[in-house]
This record gives C-alpha cells, sequence and structure tokens, in this order.
C-alpha cells in the first residue's frame, strides 16, 4: 500500500501578491511536488510556454473540455476562462504525489465542494498592503498599465475570501513566507488520516507485541 494519497495544495490570492513565485520555489525545494498547469483562454505572456505555465485554448476548445468533464474546476477571471484539467490530477494524487494549484477564490471553492475536499488544503496570500500590491504588479512587468488598473479595481472581491481558506499569510518577506508555506506542508502531510499505513502499522505492532513480550 502506499503511505498516503497526495494532497492538493491549493494557493490564491490577488493578482500579484506572490503566489506563482511562492509556487516555484516550493517545488525547488521539493521536486516531488508537481504543478497543475491550467488551460485558459487568455492570451500568453512573453515568457509564457504552451504547458509549462498554462495550456492555452480557444474559447472553444475550452468550452469542449469542459462539456467532457475533463476539468476539475473553471472559472472566468479577469474575462477569460481558466480551469484545472483533470487527468493529471487524479493520477498524481493516487499515486502519493502533491499538486500545487495556483487558482482564484472560485476555483478554490469547487475543489472544496468536490469529491476531492478531503485531500484538499487551501492557502490564502495577501500582500502586506494594497499599495505594495499594485508595486508588484509594476515590478513583475508584463502587463500593460490598463490591465493593472483592473486588476488592482478587482482585487478586492478576491481578497475577500480570504476567510474561507484552511490558511492565510501575509507575503511580507518572501523566505519568512516560503518558511511559513514550508511548515504547512509538512503539517498537513502527517495529519493521521492521510498516513494510510499506519492502521497495517499498528496492527502489526499488535502482532509482533505476542512475540516479544
Ligand atoms: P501572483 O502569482 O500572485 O500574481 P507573482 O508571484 O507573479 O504574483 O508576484 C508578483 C511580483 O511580486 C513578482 O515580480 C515577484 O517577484 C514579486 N514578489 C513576490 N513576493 C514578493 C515579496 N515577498 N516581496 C517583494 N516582491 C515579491
Ligand atoms: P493570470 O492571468 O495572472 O495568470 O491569472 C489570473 C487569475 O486566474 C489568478 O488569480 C490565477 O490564480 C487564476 N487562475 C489560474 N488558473 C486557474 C484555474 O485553473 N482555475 C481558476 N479558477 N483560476 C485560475
Amino acid at each position: 500500500m502506499q503511505n498516503r494519497r497526495g494532497i492538493l495544495f491549493i494557493l490564491s490570492s490577488p493578482s500579484g501578491a506572490g503566489k506563482s513565485t511562492l509556487a516555484r520555489s516550493l517545488m525547488e525545494w521539493d521536486n516531488t511536488l508537481s504543478f497543475s498547469v491550467s488551460a485558459t483562454t487568455r492570451s500568453a505572456r512573453s515568457g509564457e510556454i504552451e504547458g509549462r505555465e498554462y495550456f492555452f485554448k480557444t474559447n472553444k476548445e475550452f468550452l469542449m473540455m469542459v462539456d467532457k468533464n475533463e476539468m476539475l474546476e473553471h472559472a472566468r477571471v479577469f474575462g477569460n476562462y481558466y480551469g484545472s484539467p483533470r487527468e493529471p490530477v487524479e493520477t498524481a494524487i493516487e499515486s502519493g504525489k502533491d499538486v500545487i494549484f495556483d487558482i482564484d477564490w472560485q476555483g478554490g471553492q469547487q475543489l472544496k465542494n468536490s469529491t476531492l475536499a478531503d485531500d484538499s488544503v487551501s492557502i490564502f496570500i495577501l500582500p502586506p498592503s494594497l499599495h505594495e500590491l499594485r508595486q508588484r504588479l509594476f515590478s513583475r512587468g508584463q502587463d500593460s498599465l490598463q490591465v493593472i488598473n483592473d486588476r488592482m479595481k478587482k482585487c478586492y472581491s478576491e481578497i475577500s475570501h480570504w476567510a474561507e481558506y484552511d490558511y492565510c499569510l501575509v507575503n511580507r518577506d518572501l523566505e519568512t513566507s516560503l518558511e511559513e508555506i514550508k511548515s504547512i506542508l509538512r503539517a498537513e502531510r502527517l495529519k493521521r488520516h492521510r498516513q494510510l499505513f499506519l492502521v497495517d502499522m499498528v496492527r502489526d505492532f499488535d502482532n509482533e507485541r505476542e512475540t516479544i513480550l
């Protein structure tokens, strides 16, 4: 029997708070973690590679995937569709591998209301201030002023869902946030209900006890 089922680690935040940066750092720290590459109808930013950041789809292709039940969750965010393809996640979880999701609150809610709820751990990342959030969107240097303004206008509707998450952290200093997320991962992996092998192990202790006492 495998040691445990994999965990769905859901990261949500307003755009620019740092979830992609934290997800990347986590995967460098633990190379057994995989990333759920979403499908989206938005166009690729410079430097984004098909199949690495996203699977870029037309509206028709995306909606076809939804119709065929190929998405674990999907939502419309900033005027585009985004969704998490089902198959790679189910395969990973069943073979005991943890998967990181960078999705919005709508996707987080759908996963928490799905049959994978017990396998899901959600973390909301807050920026230290909205001023700093705006600075980070600028410093990322990938969006136009109009896109940044649009994301800032909508940031509060994402932030308003913070209390629905299992954990919440304020991403002031990147190293500190990374340590905090690692602590969450370590503790969640040790949750008793996830350690499927313990039942057999303790039963074996019972048999062994008879031979040594
Ligand atoms: P998101 O994925 O939430 O949209 P990103 O991870 O792309 O956000 O981060 C947005 C920008 O903020 C990036 O330029 C990133 O390097 C920077 N950033 C992330 N975390 C911090 C932090 N703790 N302090 C300063 N800058 C940060
Ligand atoms: P971006 O366009 O900046 O990459 O992402 C915009 C927003 O869409 C972010 O809040 C991101 O977390 C969210 N997002 C990315 N992929 C998915 C997904 O598969 N499902 C949902 N629900 N949201 C997603």
